[in-house]
């Protein structure tokens, strides 16, 4: 993919600029300009440095809706775009509002990312605006795209996205709670629905998602009464939807519990997670367990 250079789209020279070096990228954060689509970026530009006040275009990258890509600031100059990340961020801006992005606007700002991981030699974290800084940016539609993962195959949207993980820590099961297992293994997820930070939520809304979810229970008497749930849980606070209810009995030795949702749908914002609870009187343990499931986004 070529990058049209500041040379080429008319650029005025910054008034200053600040390097960074390749070790000091840790994060990639998308934005988007929230002005029409046929935006110039020199009118980008000339608004941040005469309206701003700032140095230069605020971003490193800037991305149009047919997917060609404009150098900002390039690769190695502090931006403006987030506050407290502008070294640590590299800023790349659809121009356009929400709901303008495209695919081929996606496949770009996908390259930019994978461009930057080869040159740092790690992956980045994918970010969107508003998840350093309280704002809409980079819209609702262009966000839950980078928490999805930034997937670059947005056009295969029939294929549903697989994930399958397991639990590699044991987990105390005490009476009448419900808990939250932990998927602490990943075994397949190449579209980002098993968040690394938390661990226990494995399909990312907006979605449609079918899975089963396995695990073993120890130290209950027989005859206990489980059940097992999936919950809608909220990004933002504690916020939760409760799903379908199975029900199980205690086993001698351990209990397995065969868990399945056959077809729902999970909103944006929340994360599907799944649960179990008991209602003995001692402490159980989930010693072992295993999800899988297909997800299509929506
Ligand atoms: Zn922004």
């Amino acid at each position: 993919m070529d990058i049209i250079s500041r040379a080429e789209w008319g650029a005025r020279a910054p008034r200053s600029r600040s390097s960074v070096g390749w070790s000091q990228r840790t994060e990639f954060i998308v934005h988007y300009s929230e002005g029409p689509t046929d935006q110039s970026v020199r009118s980008i530009q000339d608004f941040h440095m005469d309206g701003n006040g700032w140095s230069d275009v605020g971003y490193n990258f800037l991305v149009d809706i047919s997917g060609r890509v404009y150098e900002g600031r390039g690769w190695l100059v502090v931006g403006a775009h987030a506050p407290d990340h502008n070294t640590s961020g590299i800023g790349v801006c659809m121009i356009g509002r929400n709901g303008d992005s495209t695919a081929a606007a996606k496949r770009s700002i996908r390259w930019l990312y994978d461009e930057a991981a080869r040159r740092t030699g790690r992956n980045l974290t994918r970010l969107g605006h508003r998840d350093v800084y309280a704002t809409s940016c980079p819209g609702d539609e262009l966000y839950a795209w980078v928490r999805a993962g930034m997937p670059a195959d947005i056009e295969e949207d029939d294929m549903p996205d697989y994930v399958s993980v397991g639990m590699d820590t044991p987990q105390d099961l005490p009476p009448n709670k419900w808990v939250t297992v932990t998927w602490g293994k990943e075994y397949s997820d190449q579209k980002h629905h098993h968040w690394n930070q938390g661990g226990s939520s494995f399909i990312v809304g907006p979605a449609r998602y079918a899975f089963t979810a396995n695990v073993q229970i120890d130290g209950l008497a027989p005859g206990t009464e489980l059940q097992a749930r999936a919950i809608e849980h909220a990004e933002s606070g504690g916020d939760y939807d409760g799903g379908p209810i199975s029900e199980y009995v205690a086993s001698a030795g351990s209990t397995f519990v065969h868990y399945n949702v056959a077809a729902d749908t999970v909103g944006d914002g929340y994360r599907v997670r799944f649960q179990v609870i008991h209602y003995g009187s001692e402490t159980g343990r989930i010693t072992a367990g295993s999800a899988k499931a297909f997800a299509w986004p929506t």
